[in-house]
């Protein structure tokens, strides 16, 4: 173990997270650094449903100063790239491919990441082939491909959306979707397009929440197809109501909600109530919040294990939730220099991102809800 080369960063995970970091890295003059992905670039992204599209449009506003709203790097752009404005999964991960590309990024794929452990100054890295030693790690290993499964009984009854490679190939004719957010909406307005019945259950009601943060409240791009004329014929939509479980009978599903009344569909009741995400593999090495996510540094750093830092969808400060790209690549330089900076690094590449509005010191959010 002593005799093994240390990098300076080792990032798992080569989603939108450990790419758009990585560039950062580049960016804050990092060059002894690997990034491991198990599968491929993009791999979440590859397994999206085939007609599942980015809620968040996409445009090349960066002649502007503004940058694309799904681009993770300074200077990309998806829409620019793809011609289009809401992408899907596949296409979204060409993109990110040509970031990885252009930079010419030290990803090694096919490479699974089993363990993160520190061991005195340095931090160990099991992968399934071999051992590597790294000052710092960059957790970015995503959450689609971590689905949630419990929280319901029966739940082994249901399907996933994160497993649906597409809506064409779903039999039967009436669906139960359980969970009411952006996956559930989503796969009912595919199921509407194809002339299914769709009933929605929602122990909440984001369709009617008044925030303006759509990590609180459906897009307005959900809220557009809400509007649709198949949606509106086909989709029964049942706020404030869980489903507590799920059993099989004769003649197809039956969903029981928490006041007793049941529901029966012919196919299996598809589940969107979200993921458990793979922060929970590296639970042991950050506090917990009360909701489950890691305590993190005004850098992101774990405030436990010293030189661990997390990057994506389950970074949390506060009330702030960082679920989108647009939200979570703001933290991609902060931790790039604080990375450098405990490397001896001047991070001067890093000052191009306060002029594209990203932060490199702190959490700058306004906090704000829209007054109008
Ligand atoms: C249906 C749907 C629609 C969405 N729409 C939008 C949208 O419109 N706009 C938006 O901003 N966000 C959207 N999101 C959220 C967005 O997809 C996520 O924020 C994004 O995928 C997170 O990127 P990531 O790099 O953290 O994770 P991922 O993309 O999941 O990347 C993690 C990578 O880590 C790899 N990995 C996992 N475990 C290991 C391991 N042990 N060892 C090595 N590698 C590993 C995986 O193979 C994967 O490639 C959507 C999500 C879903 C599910």
């Amino acid at each position: 173990m002593s005799s093994l080369p240390v990098y300076d960063v080792v990032v798992i995970g080569g989603g939108a997270a450990g790419v758009g970091v990585a560039v950062a890295l580049q960016h804050a003059g990092i060059e002894n650094f690997v990034v491991l992905e198990r599968y491929l670039v993009g791999a979440s992204f590859v397994l999206w449903p085939a007609e599942t599209r980015f809620i968040t449009p996409s445009f090349p506003t960066n002649s502007i100063g503004m940058l694309d709203l799904d681009s993770i790097a300074l200077g990309t752009s998806p829409s620019f790239m793809l011609g289009v404005e809401h992408p899907t999964g596949k296409e979204y991960a060409l993109y990110l491919n040509a970031v990885a590309e252009v930079y010419k990024l030290p990803i090694r794929t096919q490479t699974h990441v089993l363990r993160v452990s520190k061991l005195g100054e340095d931090f160990r890295v099991d992968t399934a082939e071999e051992t590597l030693r790294a000052k710092h790690v960059i957790w970015a290993a995503g959450e689609y491909q971590y689905p949630q499964m419990h929280g319901i009984v029966g739940a082994e009854f249901c399907q996933h959306t994160a497993t649906i490679t597409s809506y064409n190939g779903l039999e039967g004719d009436d669906f139960i979707v359980i969970g009411g957010y952006e996956s559930g909406i989503d796969a009912a307005y595919h199921l509407a397009q194809r002339g299914k019945k769709v009933r929605v259950f929602d122990r909440r009601s984001p369709w009617k929440d008044k925030s303006s943060d759509p990590s609180v409240a459906l897009s307005t791009y959900s809220l557009q197809r809400m509007r649709d004329e198949r949606f509106a014929a086909q989709v029964e939509l049942f706020a404030d109501t869980e489903i507590v479980s799920v059993s099989q009978t004769s003649t197809g599903y039956e969903a029981t909600t928490l006041s007793g009344r049941r529901f029966h569909s012919s196919a299996p009741p598809l589940f969107a109530g979200g993921f458990k995400g793979s922060h929970k593999h590296v639970a042991d090495l950050f506090e917990q919040r009360e909701d489950g996510f890691p305590v993190l540094s005004e850098h992101d750093e774990s405030t436990t294990v010293p030189g661990l830092f997390l990057c994506g969808p389950a970074v949390r400060h506060d009330n702030h939730v960082f679920c989108f790209i647009y939200k979570y690549r703001q933290r991609f330089a902060v931790v790039a220099k604080a990375i450098a900076t405990s490397l001896g690094l001047p991070a001067e590449g890093l000052e191009e991102y306060r002029k594209w509005g990203m932060y490199l010191d702190d959490l700058s959010c306004c906090g704000g809800e829209c007054i109008c």
